[in-house]
Order: C-alpha cells, then structure tokens, then sequence
C-alpha cells in the first residue's frame, strides 16, 4: 500500500507536501495532517485560514479546526476559537486530553492556555483591510442586518470558500484526516461552521477512508456530508461516485446561497471529489510522486 495525502484548494500543496515527507520519515497520519495544517495556518498569504485572517462581521477572527483518526474513531474539535495560531493542535489535545469532543469560544481558549498555548494578536497583511472596506460597503447599501447576511454570501464568492481540509494514508491502511479554517467572512459573531462539526465537515475509518469539505458550511452541517460520503463508500461505491451521489442529496430544496465541495480517500488509495461551486481544486501527492499535483474539477452544476 503506497501513502497518500490530499489536500483541498491550492494551499493544499503545501499540507500535502509536508504531511507526506511526516510520513516517509515514519510520522502517524495524525502527525501528517496536523504539521500539513499547520503550515496553511501560518501562511500569510492565506486569508481564509488561521489567525489575523479573515474575520467576522465584529472584526474579530473566530476559528474552527478539528481532527480525527480512522483507526480509533476519536476525534476533537474547536470552534469560535479566539486568538490561537494553531487551532487544529488544540483540537488534537482535545481529542487526546479531554472526555469531550467539540469546545467553543471562551472555554476553547481557557483550554488552549492551559495546554501551554500563547494567546496571539496580529493580522494577516490586507485581512484588516478588506474586512473595513467590507463594512463601508454595508454602510453604503444600509443593510439591514437581516438581508445583510445573505447579501454578503453573494459578493464574497471569491474570498470565504478556502477551508484547508486533509487526509492521509499510510502504507499500512491507516488514516485520519483534519481540517482548519476562519470560516465565513463577516460571519455572526458565534457561528460555528462544519469544520468543527465531526460528520459533516470531516469523517474518517481505517475500514472505508474518509471524506472531507469545503465551502459553505451549513450545507455539509444540513446533510451530514462527509459521513454521507463514508457511508456510500462503505456500501460499495467508489470515492468518486460517493462524492457525486452526495453533492447531488445537497441539491435537493435548494436551502443555500451557493455550494460546498467535498474530498474524499478511500483505504485503497483511491481519491474522488465533487462540487456544487463553480469548480474546485485539490491537492494530491503519493509516494511514487516527488511533488504535490493540482486537480481542478468543474461543478456539477456548470
Ligand atoms: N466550510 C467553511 C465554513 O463554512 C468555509 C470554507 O470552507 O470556506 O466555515
């Protein structure tokens, strides 16, 4: 069995290019996804991962991140998460320290403290900016607050859809996968999206493999996406038509603004992926490859 590692969106490159050397040098699928994340979450060029990206309509950054291994089934996760770095490595200590499996906001933060993490303020290069520019525009329209959040789910197309979500593979058919993002854009205060959500924005079982998203995050929360995926796989279909099958149930009452994309790795290697956005790309790198590879796939709408 060779390793795999796959990554949404471009800066996939850079988790899947790091997690895979954690594996050749002998580190777990956990280690793997964790340090792939965590290079996506220090990158400054990305505004939609990390701290000092971008925020929620108070200004504030709020993160969701969580983690989960296929052999075991355990799994931690953040949400809200306020003024940490590395929010996937606090979701791995709630998965290792804690009886529980999701903490949020001001108890999220109380926990990373005590694990030793430093509470950080700084932004991103432009995020402050584009979040001010943002509100002026609202200011402008005068929006209420009830059409606001619909409003800017349609202009903010090109900025919110960039969760760094991974899975990883190693030779003896084990797995586990992670996630890390701000979330939305000019979120609620409060909101928490799939990310942290154990099911819906990531699943994972040494048994079947597992499944992961990115977009907007209440359509994977609503259909129980990643799980959906695992599910079909489970029952026979392959990562590529279980992805398909699921993306097409999120269509069914047109609920939402816009789409969700999900990734999937099966325990064999086998990688699939489907969209509801316009298109979306994805990061994949096995041992026979010396670098990360980009696959671009179009939306089953377009
Ligand atoms: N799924 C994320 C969320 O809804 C956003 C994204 O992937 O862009 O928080």
């Amino acid at each position: 069995m060779k390793r795999v590692m796959v990554a949404t969106w471009d800066f996939g490159f850079k988790a899947v290019a790091k997690g895979l050397a954690i594996l050749k040098s002998g580190g777990s699928p956990l280690d793997a996804v964790e340090e792939g994340i965590k290079v996506v979450e220090d990158d400054l060029e990305v505004l939609t991962v990390g701290l000092g990206g971008l925020p929620n309509f108070k200004g504030e950054v709020e993160l969701d991140a969580s983690i989960m291994d296929g052999g075991t089934l355990r799994c931690g996760a953040v949400g809200a998460l306020k003024h940490i770095r590395h929010p996937i490595s606090v979701a791995r200590k709630v998965m290792e320290l804690t009886p529980h499996i999701l903490l949020v906001g001001e108890g999220a933060l109380e926990f990373a403290l005590k694990c030793g993490f430093k509470q950080e303020f700084f932004w991103k290069p432009n995020a402050r900016e584009k979040w001010v520019e943002m509100l002026e525009k609202i200011k402008r329209e005068a929006l209420e607050e009830r059409s606001f959040y619909g409003k800017v789910l349609r202009v903010m197309r090109d900025f919110w859809r960039e969760t760094v979500s991974v899975i990883a593979l190693d030779t003896n058919c084990s797995m586990a996968a992670g996630n890390s993002t701000a979330g939305l854009f000019m979120k609620m205060p409060g909101r928490v999206g799939d990310s942290a959500i154990i099911g819906a924005g990531i699943y994972v079982d040494n048994r079947t493999g597992g499944a992961v998203t990115t977009g907007v995050g209440e359509i994977a929360v609503n259909y129980c996406l990643s799980k959906r995926v695992c599910d079909l796989m489970s029952m026979g279909l392959n990562p590529h038509e279980a992805c398909e099958k699921a993306i097409c149930e999120t269509l069914y009452l047109k609920n939402f603004i816009n789409g969700i994309a999900v990734l999937a790795l099966n325990n064999k290697g086998d990688v699939g992926a489907a969209t509801s956005l316009k298109e979306f790309t994805y990061a994949y790198q096995d041992d026979d490859m010396d670098r990360p590879e980009l696959k671009k796939i179009r939306g089953i709408l377009t």
